[in-house]
């Protein structure tokens, strides 16, 4: 099932839809290369192990990706959920899970429930959809993120999941913390600190830098690793003109302390950049970043409307390394 490597794969790590989006590109225009996706979403729900991000970069690296609606498969139906939650009344069908979907949230825990871990049911389920790149979930470790938050209506303090607050509750309370304990005594799964110290590349996608990318940097041992190679270690800024392309990051990023703007998201990584890439509309912030974080700024056009725009980009990135 493990593919044989090239030692020295680019890696990437990566969110959801805005990586997968980016790694289309990486993928026309890289041969093979690792990616590390954040598991701090996943979540069990109907007894089903479900992995929102690792799911988006498969169906994305295999065109199955739904572009329209941005997150899911292609030529999805949602019957099930809709039953579940008109018949059934079922408390945990606030989640959407498309029919296809399903389908692969109980390959993934069929394999769990039989003794594979994450790592080896990831390898597994790209497969099946004939990725060549590696897939590698952050850690095989359960580290979900968690949001302390203040309803708006009521004023009462919870800590909930991070996607109940994001998909249940659309968002919609005030956030006073994101909390990654979990990710924190979390063990990188194998294979990811091996990956970035022999990467001669390591690509931070254009994704959350909050819900996505802070959750994979809190994991034993990753910060460091990215440290240690700052000089090769680009990222790509997910906001463009003080605001993310699509999503909520403009809610989270305030409660971790960063300004929505495309410095603000440079600043997720202080210490970790050799390189940053921001959007050519964002051309006025580039000298107060470099000196503001002493990274090299690359600019260039980072709204990827389709594939060819995501595999400039990614050649662009590529090209920042020193
Ligand atoms: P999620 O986990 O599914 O939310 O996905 P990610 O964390 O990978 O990506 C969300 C981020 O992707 C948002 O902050 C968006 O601003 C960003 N994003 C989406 N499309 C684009 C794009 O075309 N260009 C850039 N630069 N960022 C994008
Ligand atoms: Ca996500």
């Amino acid at each position: 099932m493990e593919h044989l490597r090239e030692p020295d794969d680019i890696v990437a790590l990566a969110g959801g839809v805005g990586a997968g989006k980016f790694l289309r590109g990486l993928a026309s225009d890289t041969g093979s290369f690792t990616v590390v996706v954040n598991t701090g979403d996943d979540i069990t729900l109907h007894g089903l192990h479900i992995c929102p991000d690792v799911d988006s970069v498969v169906y994305a690296l295999a065109g199955e990706h739904d572009p329209e609606r941005g997150w899911g498969r292609r030529d999805e139906t949602f019957r099930a959920t809709t039953e579940l939650r008109a018949r059934f009344d079922s408390p945990e069908a606030w989640f959407n899970l498309g029919d296809l979907d399903l389908a692969t949230h109980l390959f993934r825990t069929d394999l769990l429930r039989r003794g594979a871990t994450l790592t080896e049911a990831t390898a597994a389920l790209a497969g099946r959809f004939g990725i060549s790149a590696r897939i590698l979930p952050m850690s095989d470790d359960p580290a979900p993120t968690m949001v302390e938050t203040v309803d708006p209506d009521t004023g009462a303090h919870r800590t909930m999941h991070f996607q109940e607050y994001w998909v249940r509750r659309g968002a919609r309370d005030a956030v006073n913390a994101v909390r990654l304990d979990h990710a924190r005594v979390a063990h990188p799964a194998p294979g990811v600190l091996e990956a970035l110290a022999a990467a001669p590349a390591i690509l931070i996608c254009p994704s959350n830098p909050v819900a996505s990318l802070a959750p994979i940097l809190a994991v034993r041992g990753i910060r460091e690793e990215l440290a240690a190679h700052r000089d090769r270690v680009v990222g790509i800024s997910p906001i463009v003109r003080g605001a993310p392309l699509r999503g909520m990051a403009d809610k989270l990023m305030p409660a971790a302390g960063l300004e929505v703007t495309a410095l603000g998201a440079a600043r997720a990584y202080e210490g970790l950049l050799g390189a940053w890439v921001v959007d050519e509309r964002d051309r006025d912030l580039a000298p107060l970043i470099e000196r503001e974080l002493g990274v090299r700024v690359g600019i260039t056009n980072t709204i990827m409307s389709d594939d060819d725009d995501a595999a400039a980009l990614a050649r662009f990135a590529r090209g920042m390394i020193a």
